[in-house]
This record gives structure tokens, C-alpha cells and sequence, in this order.
């Protein structure tokens, strides 16, 4: 059986995942996965942080931290929030592991036996102020390519073209601002013009590809390959296997495309099975599909094979790299820098995950730049999640319960209005099918909420609510619309997977495979348990709130280090106190159910002693609302109210906001 080995691009561990490398990668690759899954394929799904590289270095230049304490906080955080957004890669690994390290350093080796690296002096940027060359994102200036200001020293992020050595306009030093000078310095040089015939080759018979990939790819080789640096002037990465060099690593984008291999051998070294990574890399029958960004286009379909060709190990080369455009926020360039970003973490704190997850599936840019906005957002949820998907199922389940005791019977009649409402529902699964596999998820969630519209119209036209009194037309109406139900349980999967299974468990079914649209019949005897509301409406209260943290004068600092102990970056915002109860067995605590604006939350504060619960209901507070959850007897605390006590704890005053305050509002 053919087998699929699937990567997403590794995200620098130098800050929380945002919604643009979700839409770039993350989500496509998932949507993919969960399908593949559901057909019964031999699927592997490998990622893992890129710790190396002067991102990192700078963050934590920035942060007065160690690159790998940084590195470490990342990687948690990324991995944490990839698990809630329900990406479940089959290894998460870290490319600062000893493994890692090894397996760069080997590839680099055989490259150099191969005789595909060169020493060569080159330019580069020097800063005097900071006594340091300055690689890769250390400089900034303006692109030369599409003049963007704010390109770095090997890359310009607007145009995703790789920057030629010492060529920027304006260079500046990243870290104290002055003009650097030109200095020469020996590295490694990868000789990709010796691969140049061959990725022509290669690059022109991957007519299956994306033509933006394809063409961006061979509009590099028809520029004329040159040897790249493949080292830099750093103290943190990879070091070079060769006596001498000291005081020079890896290029991070040397190494970063080798984690894939050494996030493939941790997964088999876990299940068992240490060889096993081999079958994925080497195999006749694997296919190598890389998700990513435009901006790594060029190191996936061009560098990257040239190592593989160039270390002759029987590597397979990619089989597909089906890279996307960027995705803007609100009509403007993602910029983290501005805080022109939304961070998963953040967006995970106020919305469960899979109204994000359909509506950047609607919206992503597989072939050109695409657009988030929150008022999208709201519309996405409201009139189409809401109003169409859940609305369906819900009404469906409903009149079942209602009319026929939760039960309905085999012995149904089909008509023509029946057929051929299950034939669309057929056709429009197979189409999905296609897409997803040819990455155009876009137009398979398209389809997939017009089963639902599709489903609604149907309900429509049958007019189960007419049939009363024809108990056998009732019986096959309802039981058209829950093998809908049914099949938009599968439907729904690769987009928004909690649903899906919340869905399924109501059901009574689950681990449907994809196929079992073709001829799945619903289960008869429903609970006659409520439906849980799979879409609550979403008020433009809400909605302003979050433009407000990105546009408004209360623009916040988002998705930062609060657990490093930086108090000025803690949020501190008035909550409405709606419900107090004492904990039992605690006398000291009482359990607050408090209103943030833009959610509900439990919290447990020490204050028992000092107030009754009658008496701080209604009041507002002010409390600290970006604190990790804690467990107390056995209650998650979401956050902590702000209280001032003297010395030896007598006595203890809550802080009250004013009663005009509105909850949600920030303080300080
Ligand atoms: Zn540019
Ligand atoms: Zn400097």
C-alpha cells in the first residue's frame, strides 16, 4: 500500500503560533491528514519546532534568556496549542535534540565527501557597535527584488524571494540600528549549481503540481543556481562536523528540513519499530508531501532536493509541496512586530476551536493572498455553522425525539424527492473527496456546508411538521434527514473534528471511515438526552471586543511570556461577579462564577473568611485574566482576583472596580 508521509513547515520557536501559519500550513496539512485517515491510508504526520536559527537567537537577546530556555518555552506552547486546535501530529520532536544534531551533522559530511560543499570567503554584514556579523534576520533594509523595507539579510518576506549575499538597500543592524559594514568570513558554500540540470528535470515533470510552487521553483533555476552559504557567525545551532570552525554552526535552513527525518525516526523509535522511518523515506511506494508557506517554498523545492540528490543515500524527493499564499488579518500584512497577529493560544482562550478551524478553511489561500476578519469571523459561525449546519441536525433530531419517541423503523418508501436528495448528498462527497485530495479544501468545505444548505432545503420541502397523520411518510422523511445527519457527521470531520465527534457520540456511532457515505444507515433508536448546541450564536459585543484587542486603544500585548514572571505584561480586567458558593470542605475558598466580557469563568479565591457569597454577587472585580488554569480541590481556577491583606493575613479587602465598569474592560 502506498504510503503517504505528510510535514508541516517547523515553526521557529520564538513565539506562539498565529493564524497565518495555520491557513499557510498547518490546517491544509491537517485537513489532509484526517481525510487520508478516514480512507484508510498508510498516513505519518511529522513536525516538530525549529529551535536553531536567529529568530531565536534574538528573542532571546530580547528577553535576556538562554536560546534554548526560550526554545523550550515555544515548543510547549506551540505543541500545546497545535493538541487544542485537534492537529495531532504522530511526532512533535525538537531540533535541538542530540539526535537531530547527529543527523545534521552526518548530512553535512556527506555532502562535503560528495564534494558539494565548497569553503569560499564571502561579504558579510559586519556590525562595529556590536562587534558581530550579523546573519540572516540580524540585518534589515529594503528588499532588492520588490523593495519592501523591512526584508532581511537572507530573505524578504513580502515577496518570498531569497536575498542575495550583502545586497540589501539601507542595511541596519537588527540590534542597535547603526549602518554595518561589509567584512569578508569563510563558510560553506552548497554548490546548488551542480544540481541544476537535474531540478530542471525534476522541477518540469511535477506537471501535478501547484503552478504557483511550480513556477516560483523554476524561476529560480532559470535565474541561474549559485553556491549559498550553508554556515553562519553563530554560537547557537548545529556544529560544523569539521575541525576548525569552532565558532560557526549550521545555516538554520540547512538543518530545519532534517528534523522531518529525525522527528520520522523518534516516531519509530517509540512505536517499536526503529527501522520503520526507513519505509516512509526510502520506500518505492511513499510519497513525500512537505505543507508549507510561500515564504519556504524555495528551501522545500530547491535546496532541500539538492541535498537529498547530493548526499546519494536513496532518499526519496519530494513527491508534492503544495504551498499556500499568505493569509492577511483585517486587510493588512500579518506583522508580529505590530501585533498585527492573532495567536492561537489567545484565540483558544475565547472561542472553542473549530469555528477558527471552518473559517479559515473557507478562507484559505491556496492560490492567492486571503483575508481574516473578524467580522467574517461572526458571520461564518452565525449564518452558516449556526444556521444552516446546526440548525439542520438540530431540528432533525428534535422532531425524531419529539415525534416518534427518539425511534424510527427500517420500513421505509422512498420517493423521488428522497433519491435525489441522496444522490446530490453522494455526488457532492465524492467531489470532496477529490478536492481534499488534490488540496483544494477550499472547495471541498464549500461543498461540505451545502450538504448542509442541501439538508436545510430538504427539511424544507418535505414539511415533516405536515405529516402527522401519515405516520409512514413521517417515518421515511426523518429517517432521510438523520442518515444526513449521519453522513454530515463524516462530512465534517476534517474541518471541524469536536463537532464532528460530539456529533457521532450523540449518534451512538463513531470511527466511521470516509466510505461509509456510500451506503451507512443511521441508527434507529436515538437518546432521548437534549442535543447539545453545537453553535451558539457569537454578538457583535463579542466581535468588537476582539477588534478591539488588535485596532483600539486597549491593543495589548498578546501571547507573551506571562509565565516568565513579567508582571507589566499581565492583563489585568474588570469581571462581573454572577454566581459565589463556599467549597466544600475548604472554608478558606469560595468558587466565583465571574464575566470577562468576552467569556464566563470559574475562579477559587482564598477570601471565605472575609466575604459572604450573598454579599459579592453582582460586584465587580478586577482580576488577572492571562494566568495558566490551576487546579484547586479538584476545581480549574481560571485566573486570580486582585485582593490586598496585611502582614499576618487578619484581615483582607478585595479590590472593587466601579459598578459602571463593564466587564471585559482593561485596567491599568
Ligand atoms: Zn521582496
Ligand atoms: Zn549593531
Amino acid at each position: 500500500m502506498t504510503k503517504y508521509l505528510v510535514t508541516a513547515a517547523l515553526p521557529y520557536a520564538n513565539g506562539p503560533i498565529h493564524l497565518g501559519h495555520l491557513a499557510g500550513a498547518y490546517l491544509p496539512a491537517d485537513i489532509y491528514v484526517r481525510y487520508m485517515r478516514m480512507k484508510n491510508k498508510d498516513v505519518l504526520f511529522i513536525c516538530g519546532s525549529d529551535e536553531h536559527g536567529v529568530p531565536v537567537t534574538i528573542k532571546a537577546e530580547e528577553k535576556e534568556k538562554t536560546p534554548q530556555e526560550i526554545a523550550d518555552y515555544y515548543h510547549d506552547l506551540m505543541k500545546d496549542s497545535f493538541i487544542k486546535f485537534g492537529i495531532n501530529f504522530d511526532n512533535f520532536s525538537k531540533t535541538s535534540r542530540h539526535l537531530h544534531h547527529k543527523n545534521a551533522r552526518y548530512f553535512f559530511k556527506r555532502l562535503y565527501e560528495n564534494g558539494y560543499l565548497e569553503k569560499k570567503s564571502e561579504n558579510q554584514y559586519f556590525c562595529e557597535k556590536c562587534e558581530r556579523f550579523l546573519p540572516d534576520r540580524y540585518v534589515e533594509g529594503i528588499c532588492p527584488h520588490c523593495k519592501f523595507d523591512g526584508a532581511r539579510g537572507d530573505q524578504c518576506d513580502k515577496c518570498g524571494r531569497v536575498i542575495d549575499n550583502v545586497s540589501l538597500i539601507e542595511p541596519k543592524c537588527k540590534l542597535c540600528g547603526s549602518k554595518p559594514i561589509i567584512k569578508e568570513t569563510e563558510h560553506f558554500f552548497l554548490k546548488l549549481n551542480e544540481f541544476q540540470e537535474k531540478l530542471k528535470v525534476w522541477l518540469e515533470s511535477k506537471t501535478n503540481w501547484k503552478s504557483n510552487v511550480r513556477e516560483f521553483a523554476l524561476g529560480w533555476i532559470k535565474e541561474g543556481l549559485k553556491p549559498r552559504a550553508m554556515t553562519r557567525d553563530l554560537k547557537w545551532g548545529v556544529e560544523i562536523p569539521i575541525d576548525g570552525y569552532e565558532n560557526k554552526v549550521l545555516y538554520v535552513w540547512f538543518d530545519a528540513p532534517i528534523g522531518y527525518i529525525t522527528s520520522t525516526m523518534e516516531w519509530a523509535e517509540r512505536i517499536g519499530k526503529p527501522d520503520k522511518w526507513m519505509d516512509y523515506w526510502k520506500g518505492n511506494d511513499s510519497r513525500l508531501i512537505h505543507f508549507l508557506g510561500k515564504d519556504n517554498i524555495v528551501f522545500h523545492a530547491v535546496i532541500w532536493p539538492s541535498m537529498l540528490m547530493g548526499i546519494n543515500d536513496n532518499y526519496n524527493l519530494p513527491y508534492d509541496i503544495p504551498a499556500n499564499e499568505y493569509l492577511n488579518i483585517e486587510g493588512q500584512k500579518i506583522s508580529t512586530s505590530r501585533n498585527n497577529a492573532i495567536w492561537l493560544n489567545d484565540y483558544l482562550n475565547d472561542f472553542p476551536p473549530d469555528i477558527m478551524r471552518y473559517t479559515l478553511a473557507v478562507n484559505l489561500p491556496e492560490n492567492k493572498d486571503s483575508d481574516f476578519s473578524w467580522k467574517d469571523f461572526q458571520t461564518k459561525n452565525n449564518s452558516e455553522l449556526a444556521d444552516i449546519f446546526g440548525n439542520f441536525i438540530n431540528r432533525t433530531i428534535v422532531f425524531i425525539q419529539k415525534y416518534n419517541n427518539a425511534e424510527l423503523n427500517a420500513n421505509i418508501d422512498l420517493q423521488d424527492t428522497d433519491k435525489e436528495f441522496l444522490d446530490i448528498i453522494n455526488k457532492k462527497m465524492e467531489l470532496m473527496g477529490k478536492y481534499i485530495e488534490n488540496y483544494k479544501s477550499r472547495k471541498a468545505v464549500y461543498e461540505f456546508m451545502d450538504i448542509a444548505r442541501e439538508s436545510n432545503k430538504y427539511f424544507t420541502i418535505t414539511e415533516p411538521w405536515t405529516l402527522k397523520n401519515d405516520k409512514k411518510r413521517l417515518n421515511t422523511v426523518l429517517y432521510v434527514c438523520l442518515k444526513a445527519v449521519t453522513i454530515l457527521s463524516i462530512a465534517s470531520e476534517p474541518f471541524i473534528p469536536f463537532t464532528a465527534t460530539k456529533i457521532q457520540k450523540f449518534l451512538g456511532i463513531d470511527n466511521l471511515d470516509w466510505d461509509d457515505y456510500k451506503n451507512i444507515e443511521p441508527l434507529l433508536k436515538l437518546t432521548t438526552h437534549k442535543m447539545p448546541i453545537l453553535f451558539s450564536k457569537i454578538e457583535d459585543k463579542t466581535i468588537e471586543l476582539q477588534r478591539e484587542k488588535m485596532f483600539g486603544s486597549k491593543k495589548e500585548e498578546q501571547g507573551d511570556m506571562i509565565e516568565f514572571g513579567e508582571f507589566k505584561k499581565t492583563q489585568l480586567v474588570v469581571a462581573k461577579i454572577l454566581e459565589a458558593e463556599k467549597v466544600k470542605k475548604a472554608d478558606k475558598l469560595l468558587k466565583l462564577k465571574i464575566d470577562i466580557g468576552c467569556e464566563k469563568r470559574t475562579i477559587i479565591a482564598g477570601i471565605a473568611e472575609f466575604y459572604k457569597p450573598d454579599d459579592i454577587i453582582g460586584k465587580n472585580i478586577i482580576v488577572v485574566k492571562n494566568l495558566k488554569p490551576a487546579k484547586i480541590r479538584g476545581v480549574e481556577s481560571k485566573g486570580m482576583l486582585l485582593a490586598a491583606s496585611d502582614k499576618d493575613k487578619k484581615h483582607l479587602r478585595v479590590v472593587f472596580a466601579s459598578d459602571e465598569a463593564n466587564p471585559g474592560d482593561n485596567v491599568g
